[in-house]
């Protein structure tokens, strides 16, 4: 059993081995995720989080061809990744850090160090991918009862994404497949694309990257880092490793229509199974409409908001332990960050409330600057058109 499998997950995972061997209806049988995508569709995932059952085979697997197993912390597989053909995507900084000036204006962030490359429980530079636990009211039964649902977190590969839309120096890239990435050659990881992250994703490793080669003590601070998707496997038509690796058939990966129609389906399944039975299906999916659309989509068996309050409340007891490791001396009132947002952003465990399209504005304004000069010379002409009208009419009324 790996180490991070519960008792609780095991089983699940045997019953869900078992359901999977046997005759089952067609609504309830696991989807055999295709071997391949198409390099070119606007790809979309599906994740069916009632049947993660949180073995971490897909963030053993991410790990792994990044360049980290997690099972072999030496320092040998810190040099190189699985597949000898492709390099390692995990940072690999030069030490001592340049020191930036002044001091207090850059926080180091250093995720490189042997227990902290080790952390499997939220996104760093190491890990692009974690599964959370959550402890949910049972969604299939009246009463009392408790239910856990798994859920991995990723990027979520947004259709309008701020994070490329602000970042200042063009590193961050959205492809034609939708998919999100980050080129770390380009990067100064100046934290913009963490910062306008509705979920905070991007994580900072100092010491890499263009900056140490530019204004080293004065102008970035390292690379951002998150699930790139496997552009590269995808463009060669293989799929993510996360995908591959699942057993469970948790995550089903397609053109963005035809994903979406399944999310549909599922959830309205879900929301016809829940007690007390839901009319609406939007209660049990995520990532569909946040942030104006993303091409991660989950379908949950609980309702979203059971999730959202089990995650806040996970992640605020979480932050308490953290403040109270904190040397007193240093810290004797650490100030606590308000909304879930800003609490998972300290975390590295992204929310899961609703999100409104945070690029719309921009968008607008943007529009808006680039139409401003045609609309301002159109009305100008209709100005002076106006008013060769106007002169006519008072020179007519003169005349008349
Ligand atoms: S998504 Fe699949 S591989 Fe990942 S933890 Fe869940 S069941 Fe395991
Ligand atoms: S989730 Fe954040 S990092 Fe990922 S594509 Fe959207 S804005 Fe970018
Ligand atoms: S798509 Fe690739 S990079 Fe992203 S979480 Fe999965 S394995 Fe990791």
């Amino acid at each position: 059993m790996p180490p991070s499998l519960s008792r609780r997950a095991f089983l699940k995972a045997g019953l869900a081995t078992a359901a999977a061997t046997t005759a089952l209806p067609a609504a309830t049988r696991a989807v055999t995720p295709p071997r391949t995508v198409d390099p070119k569709a606007e790809l979309c995932t599906v994740l069916d989080i009632s049947k993660c059952v949180a073995c971490h085979e897909c963030v053993e697997r991410c790990r792994q061809i990044n360049g980290q197993p997690i099972l072999d912390l030496g320092e040998s597989a810190l040099l190189g990744p699985q597949a000898p053909d492709r390099p390692a995507k995990f940072p690999r900084p030069k030490k001592p850090f340049p020191t930036m000036h002044p001091t207090s204006r850059v926080r180091v962030q250093d995720w490189s160090i042997r227990k902290r490359r080790a952390i499997t429980s939220r996104l760093t530079p190491y890990n692009w991918l974690y599964v959370d636990t959550l402890d949910v009211p049972a969604f299939e039964v009246d009463g009392d009862e408790r239910d856990e649902i798994n859920i991995p977190r990723r990027c979520m590969h947004c259709q309008d994404p701020p994070c490329v839309k602000m970042c200042p120096f063009g590193a961050a890239e959205q492809k034609t497949n939708g998919i999100v990435r980050i080129d770390p050659a380009v990067c100064m990881g100046g934290n913009k694309c963490k910062l306008d992250c509705p979920w905070h994703v991007p994580q900072r490793q100092t010491g890499v990257g263009l900056y140490r080669h530019l204004l080293p003590n004065f102008a970035g601070n390292g690379v951002m880092y998150k699930c790139d998707r496997c552009y590269d496997r995808v463009a060669e038509g293989i799929l993510p490793g996360c995908i591959e690796a699942c057993e469970y058939g948790v995550q089903t990966i397609g053109p963005r229509r035809e994903m979406v129609a399944l999310a549909h389906r599922l959830a309205r399944g879900f929301a016809h199974k829940s007690k007390p039975p839901h009319q609406g299906f939007r209660d049990f999916i995520y990532g569909e409409l946040e942030n104006g659309g993303t091409n991660t989509i989950y379908v949950s068996p609980a309702p979203l908001r059971h999730l959202m309050a089990a995650a806040e409340k996970q992640n605020q007891k979480r932050l308490r332990r953290l403040l109270a490791r904190l040397p007193k001396h240093k810290h004797p009132n650490p100030p606590l960050p308000d909304g879930p947002a800003k609490i998972g952003a300290i975390l590295g465990r992204p929310h899961l409330r609703r999100v409104g399209h945070k690029m719309a504005r921009a968008n607008n304004l943007t529009w808006a600057l680039l139409v401003a000069p045609l609309v301002g010379a159109a009305a100008a002409v209709f100005g002076f058109l106006a008013s060769g009208r106007k002169t006519g009419r008072d020179q007519g009324g003169r005349h008349g």
